[in-house]
């Protein structure tokens, strides 16, 4: 159980850490030695910080916790890719993945318990929603990974990236997100490059101008789809932020910096978004923004009416969009066999849209009438 009474330093990025300090009539330096203590050193006992006055230790400890998600469960997949099963005080579960690759480190982070969105695509949206993630349940998560993953020999990180691409939509989180990715870009904390954290949007058109604004990230948005019709179909986001809109936000994340580009993801669904055409409508599409396309072989969950392009339909699409001059790979699936891949994360949410149960019931309908 949280402690209500007592404030959870987790949920503080360095401002509001400052902020914190200044009420005790602290200075402010002391945000930036508690930050490294915790984010740093894995400290979560104020007697250990020792640079601290031993009244300030024992007035925190009075007043204020360091509280993370407990691990439940961990997973290892035959490829290297770990999966946490993570439980939230409200006895909700989340996953965070962890993807090693030559020369990097990816951790995939969760942003909400479920989702609201519904991707007909997704397995996360068709467990419903709960509730959005507070900073500490975000932050927590690149803590206890990199906890427990540690440095190699050299002394560097094992997590080298974070990528927002774990259940939910962030943007829809933005507050808590932001702040939880001011701790990953701070020096004092995590100290990563904008260019080493992600954020993945289904398209939340005016969010995307303020996380511009106020934390300029990495930008990924799940494309999926050239026309409306069918992005309306995929992505139900679409038809309060169609295509024409979401480009245009595209646009301007990037204007005036020569460095970025927008990633767009692209599930290949076969026989519904994975002709030649779509591809040729892509390019067309995307011409005039510097863009990069991530295909993702769809990964399928129980109960869904798609499958996964074949391997050739994926490598002509491919090749296609690159003789239009889009930039373009396949993202390799990694790991499936745990259902850690992209749309398999589920968790364990306390549904409060019960579409988990009404998803259930036109799928055992489905299958009655088959
Ligand atoms: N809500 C955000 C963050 C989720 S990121 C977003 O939509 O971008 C997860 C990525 O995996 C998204 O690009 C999503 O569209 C994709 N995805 C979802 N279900 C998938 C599935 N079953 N197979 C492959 N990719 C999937």
């Amino acid at each position: 159980m949280v402690d209500d009474s007592k404030i959870n330093l987790l949920d503080l990025d360095k401002v509001r850490l400052e902020g914190f300090f200044s009420d005790l009539n602290e200075k402010a330096f002391r945000a930036r030695q508690v930050l490294t203590w915790i984010h740093q050193r894995f400290v979560t006992d104020f007697g250990v910080m020792t640079d601290l006055s031993k009244s300030l230790r024992d007035q925190l400890a009075e007043i204020a916790t360091i509280t993370l998600p407990v691990i439940e469960h961990g997973y290892l997949s035959a490829d290297g890719t770990y999966k946490w099963l993570l439980r939230l005080f409200d006895g909700n579960c989340i996953e965070t993945v962890f993807i090693p690759e030559e020369g990097r480190g990816t951790l995939c982070v969760s942003s909400q318990v479920g989702c609201v969105l519904n991707c007909s695509f997704c397995a996360t949206g068709k467990q419903g929603f709960s509730r959005n993630l507070q900073v500490s349940e975000i932050i927590g998560q690149v803590w206890l990974a990199n906890n427990a993953l540690g440095r190699d020999p050299k002394g560097e990180r094992i997590i080298t990236n974070v990528v927002m691409m774990g259940m939910g939509e962030p943007l829809a989180n933005f507050n808590h997100v932001v702040a939880a990715m001011n701790l990953m870009l701070d020096d004092f904390a995590y100290g990563l490059s904008w260019r080493r954290v992600t954020l993945s949007t289904a398209g939340m058109v005016p969010a995307m101008d303020r996380l511009r604004a106020e934390c300029p990230v990495n930008l990924a948005v799940s494309l999926h789809a050239p026309t409306d019709d069918l992005r309306d179909e995929l992505v139900p986001l679409n038809k309060k932020y169609p295509l024409r809109a979401l480009l245009a936000a595209c646009r301007r994340y990037v204007s005036g910096d020569k460095r970025r580009a927008v990633t767009f993801e692209y599930v290949m669904l076969e026989g519904i978004n994975d002709s030649l055409q779509h591809a040729q409508l892509l390019a067309r599409l995307l011409q005039d923004l510097p863009a990069k396309v991530n295909l993702i072989p769809f990964n399928p969950f129980p109960n869904t009416i798609y499958r996964c392009s074949s391997i050739d339909t994926i490598n002509q699409f491919r090749e296609r969009l690159l003789q239009k001059g889009v930039m373009t790979v396949t993202r390799k699936t990694r790991g499936d066999d745990i259902a850690a891949a992209c749309g398999q994360l589920a968790g364990r949410v306390q549904d409060r849209t019960h579409r988990a149960l009404r998803y259930q019931s036109l799928a055992n309908s489905q299958t009655l009438s088959a």
